[in-house]
Order: structure tokens, then sequence, then C-alpha cells
């Protein structure tokens, strides 16, 4: 049997009604039923069993019946930096590293970047990671910040045990990289890196890493990047 369908909702009560778009998606698309099955998440860890019990007009009710955890969660801990890409590949990106298994997202502006950003935007991002977040099966859906400046980016992933910055002009890797478990890899838009950057980058604890003679596009370069670490980490297994 298929596993049952799931929900997001913001909060979660034994009684729950679906919101309007949640809602109109379960009855259009899905053709749900009184007496369906379904899981509801609510984009931090808890997965929740419920059956509806009402379909009405697009309005759809449900009873919750027991709470889980979900064991679909990386354990590791790992931030994505992403420069804002142009048109949708910003969105792409998103989408694979939340498939991929990141907790947290940052896109930044820097030196070489054209693309922008803005609340509209940042909210289409945070909707596509919900929405990959629901359709690969995770319970947490990471959250995705936008940073005007790029040293701000990089201060963001000062947190994490590990930090890489894939560097397109680098032909060595400063240093091999022993913890997968604590990850912030950096990543920049379609312009690229300068070496000021780079060096800053250094000055705070990142290490500079190649990913090969080619030039990948960015959005590839993110993807390659996210399934080495998530590989070193043990994710992929
Ligand atoms: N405009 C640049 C390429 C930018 S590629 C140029 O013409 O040289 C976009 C981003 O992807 C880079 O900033 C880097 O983070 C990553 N990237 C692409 N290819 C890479 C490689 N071979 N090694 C390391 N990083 C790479």
């Amino acid at each position: 049997m298929a596993a049952p369908k799931r929900f997001f909702a913001e909060t979660i009560a034994e009684e729950t009604v679906l919101s309007e778009e949640e809602s109109r998606h379960a009855a259009a698309a899905l053709r749900l039923t009184e007496g369906d099955e379904v899981t509801l998440f609510d984009g931090g860890g808890k997965e929740y069993s419920a059956v509806v019990t009402s379909v009405k007009k697009g309005r759809i009710a449900v009873h919750v019946v027991r709470e889980s955890v979900s064991d679909r969660e990386p354990q590791a801990q790992v931030m994505l930096l992403v420069g804002a890409l142009k048109g949708d590949k910003t969105e792409l990106v998103v989408q694979k590293a939340t498939e991929l298994g990141v907790s947290r997202i940052g896109v930044f502006s820097s030196r070489y970047c054209s693309a922008y950003m803005n609340e509209n935007k940042l909210e289409r991002l945070a909707r596509v990671a919900r929405e990959a977040a629901k359709q690969c099966l995770r319970a947490r859906v990471p959250q995705v910040e936008y940073f005007p400046s790029f040293e701000g980016a990089l201060r963001a992933g000062v947190a994490y045990r590990t930090r890489l910055f894939a560097c397109e002009f680098l032909h060595a890797d400063d240093a091999p990289a022993a913890d997968f478990s604590s990850v912030a890899a950096v990543v920049g838009s379609e312009g690229g890196f300068c070496e000021e950057e780079l060096a800053l980058a250094r000055a705070l604890g990142y290490t500079g890493i190649t990913l090969g003679k080619r030039i990948l596009r960015a959005e590839t370069a993110a993807v390659a990047l996210l399934s080495v670490v998530m590989y070193r980490a043990g994710e992929l297994s």
C-alpha cells in the first residue's frame, strides 16, 4: 500500500483543519475522502498520523491519532551558503539541498553576484523548501535566510565545525576535512568569487576547496558539494 499522503500544518492539534491551500490540493489532486489516513508534519521534526474526518468544500479536517518522530532526518548538521542565482536557479538549489538533507540555507549577495533578493523571493524559497521536505519525506523544513552582506553569511557559518569554501580558481584543497557532522558549505553565484572573498573566508576558518578541473555551474557545484559532504557524513547510505 502506498504511504499515507503528507500535509504540512503550522500548528497541529488533535483536531486540525488543513490550510486552504493544502485542503484544495488534497481534495482536488489527491481525492482524499473521509476515513483516509494521512501524515501531518509541522516542519519542526514531528510527524503525526491522522485520519480525515470531513471534506467540505475543499476544507479538510483531520483527527490526529498519534505523534511520531521521523527517523529520516540527518544526524549531520549542514548549512549551505549559496550566492543568489539568476532566474529560478536559487529555487532549484533550495529544492536539491533540502532533498540532500541540509538543515539551513543562507542565500547571499557577493561582489560578482548579479541576482537580487526580496521578501517575495525569500517567501517563495521557503515554500520550495517546504514542498521539497514534504516530497522527500523529511520532517524538518530547512530554514532559508538571506544575507545581504557576504561577510554576514560567512559569519553565520562559523557556528559549524567544518567550513568549506568551494573556490573555482583553486587547484588544490587548502587542507583535508575530517569532521562532516557539522558543516558549512559555501558556493558562489554565477559570477564566482574574488581573491578578497577567499581571503576573508580563510580568515574566518574556512578551508578553500576545489571541485575539480572543470568549472561547474553554481547549481551543479552546490549539488556536487552537498553530495560529497552528505556521503562523507554517512548520510547517503
Ligand atoms: N564565473 C566563474 C565561475 C563561477 S562558478 C568563472 O568563470 O570562473 C559558480 C560557483 O561554483 C563558484 O563560485 C564555486 O563556488 C563553484 N565552483 C564551480 N566550479 C568549481 C570548481 N571547479 N571548483 C570549486 N568550486 C567550483
